[in-house]
Parts: C-alpha cells; sequence; structure tokens
C-alpha cells in the first residue's frame, strides 16, 4: 500500500530524436511522472521535505528534455526516472509523449512509459546480503529467539550466521518502567527478497511470534529488526537503513562482530564503533 504523487503534462521544448532536424529544430515532449512514496510522515509534519515535491519531479523533467539531444524518448524516460527516484521516490513510472514525432503519418500522441523501482523495492536486483537484530525480554526468551530464527529460516532466504544469544539489561528512557533484561541475537542472511519485501515478513513473524505492541521501545516478546540491508541507505517511516540505532548498539554490533569479523556499518568497519561505545 503506497501512495502515489503525481504530475501530468509537463510541457517541455527539446532537441531528441533520430533524424538530423530533430537535433536542430525544437519539437514539443510532454512527460507524466507517478511517484509512489510514503506520505503519512509528510502529513504528520506538514513538511514538503518529507514526500517528494511534484514542483521538483516537474524540474527533473524539464532538466531532462531541455538538456542534452538524445535519440530516444526511451533514454529522457529513464533519466527521469532516475533523478526522481534519487528523491525518495519507492518506485516511479514516467510516460514520454513525442505529439509532434515525424511519423510520417497522422497520429494522435506517440509515448513510451516506464515504471522503475527503488533498491527498497527492487525484487529484481538478485541476491543481497542482509544483517538482522533479534531481541526478546518477555516469557521464554530463548525459545522465542529459536523460534524467530526457525521462522527466518523458513522464509525466502538462506541464513549465514546466527549468534550466540546475549542477555543485556534493558535501555530505558527517563522515567520508563523497568522491564527483564533483554536477549539479543544477529543473524545474517543472502535474499532475493526486497528489503519492503523482508520487512514484510519480518513483521508477520513479529506477530505470530505473540508480540503486542504497547508503546515503542516497550517490552516485547520479540522485535527483529533490519540492521543493514546490503549497504543501502535510505530513509523512511516504514523502513530506515541501516537501523538508525544500530551504531549505538552494543548488543548488536557485539553479535554481528562475532559472526561478521570484517563488517562495515555505513562505512564505518563495526569493531571501530564498537570500540567507541562504553562497554
Ligand atoms: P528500535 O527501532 O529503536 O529498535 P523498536 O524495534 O522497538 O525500536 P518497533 O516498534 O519494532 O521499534 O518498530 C517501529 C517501526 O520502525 C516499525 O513500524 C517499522 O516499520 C519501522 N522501521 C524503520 N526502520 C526499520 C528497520 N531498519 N528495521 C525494522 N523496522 C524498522
Ligand atoms: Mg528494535
Ligand atoms: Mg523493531
Amino acid at each position: 500500500m503506497t501512495d502515489v504523487v503525481r504530475i501530468e503534462g509537463v510541457r517541455v521544448l527539446g532537441t531528441h530524436g533520430v533524424l538530423p532536424e530533430e537535433r536542430t529544430y525544437q519539437q514539443p515532449f510532454v512527460v507524466d511522472i507517478n511517484a509512489d512514496v510514503e506520505t503519512s510522515r509528510a502529513a504528520h509534519t506538514d513538511s514538503v521535505g518529507h514526500t517528494i515535491s511534484y514542483a521538483d519531479a516537474a524540474a527533473d523533467a524539464v532538466s531532462v528534455i531541455a538538456g542534452e539531444s538524445v535519440n530516444l524518448i526511451e533514454t529522457l524516460a529513464e533519466r527521469i526516472a532516475a533523478k526522481v527516484l534519487a528523491r525518495g521516490a519507492l518506485s516511479v513510472t514516467v510516460t514520454v509523449h513525442k505529439p509532434e514525432a515525424p511519423v510520417g503519418t497522422e497520429f494522435a500522441d506517440a509515448s513510451v512509459q516506464i515504471t522503475r523501482q527503488s533498491p527498497v523495492t527492487n525484487a529484481d536486483a538478485g541476491i543481497r546480503h542482509a544483517v538482522l537484530g533479534i531481541g526478546a525480554n518477555l516469557g521464554d526468551t530463548h525459545a522465542a529467539l529459536d523460534w524467530a530464527v526457525e521462522q527466518i529460516s523458513a522464509l525466502d532466504v538462506h541464513v549465514d550466521a546466527v549468534s550466540d544469544f546475549v542477555g543485556t539489561a534493558p535501555v530505558l528512557a527517563p522515567g520508563q518502567a523497568a522491564q527483564p533484561d533483554y536477549l539479543n541475537a544477529v543473524l545474517t542472511l543472502d535474499t532475493v527478497l526486497s528489503p519492503y519485501q523482508l520487512l514484510a515478513e519480518l513483521q508477520r513473524i513479529e506477530v505470530r511470534g505473540g508480540r503486542v505492541r504497547h508503546e515503542r521501545w516497550g517490552a516485547r516478546l520479540l522485535d527483529i529488526d533490519i540492521v543493514d540491508f546490503d549497504g543501502i541507505t535510505w530513509d523512511s517511516e516504514r523502513l530506515t537503513l541501516p537501523h538508525p540505532r544500530a551504531a549505538e548498539r552494543l548488543f548488536v554490533l557485539e553479535p554481528w562482530h562475532s559472526i561478521e569479523p570484517e563488517a562495515t556499518l555505513a562505512g564505518r568497519p563495526i569493531a571501530d564503533i564498537a570500540a567507541t561505545l562504553a562497554p
């Protein structure tokens, strides 16, 4: 379920085509952009910085159409799509019309439409490596982690390694009620799933694991977070990569280091990050 930001009929003159005269004389190109985005955070903050501005998307179309001459509207569509994805769209559909193309017969419109995915929604990106953090602090925590590992292994993933289960005192916000100790582990895997698909599967496992979410950072039967997914950087309400608090958490970095000593987080060796944190 995604939201769509759309701008249609962006009309720009350009010099694109395979005929020499098309490189000399301008003709109109018309662009439609449908960007899949998560708009809920923008709605909460009422800040355009949390969505994709249709004005920015239109500016992307203008800069490509008014820019360097190319042969094909396919090329124009691809370049516009890349620019809109770079603004944080989950996926984008771009249509480039060339209504006055030299077709040699009367016609109403000619166009090319393409759809491109972001790294977090692309399910055709091949096998990618991910790191998960698993935690529990209610009930039989050891059994909960065992069960979670079993459930994760049954997904469309290949589990590479599972760390030892490590007990940790909970980090409480000021005034927060006491909680039992956590049991944490880190699991590494390879998968053809996209980050969004993997997150949805993990959330289904959390729910089946009896997780009841009363408050953020509250005690829970099972928490599964994506610590890192193939080094992708992404920031949205539903998914932030790498996990924004992983670099502050020894209960993530230490078990991760035990199974992947050379791993990096946001470009830094995790051993270095862990060394800067007080034990
Ligand atoms: P923390 O994120 O500090 O570990 P938490 O795991 O207790 O806290 P949750 O209640 O499990 O937080 O998750 C809150 C929301 O975070 C979820 O709805 C999920 O969509 C979102 N989220 C964003 N980035 C990630 C991520 N990398 N892994 C898992 N969930 C994420
Ligand atoms: Mg968590
Ligand atoms: Mg979580």
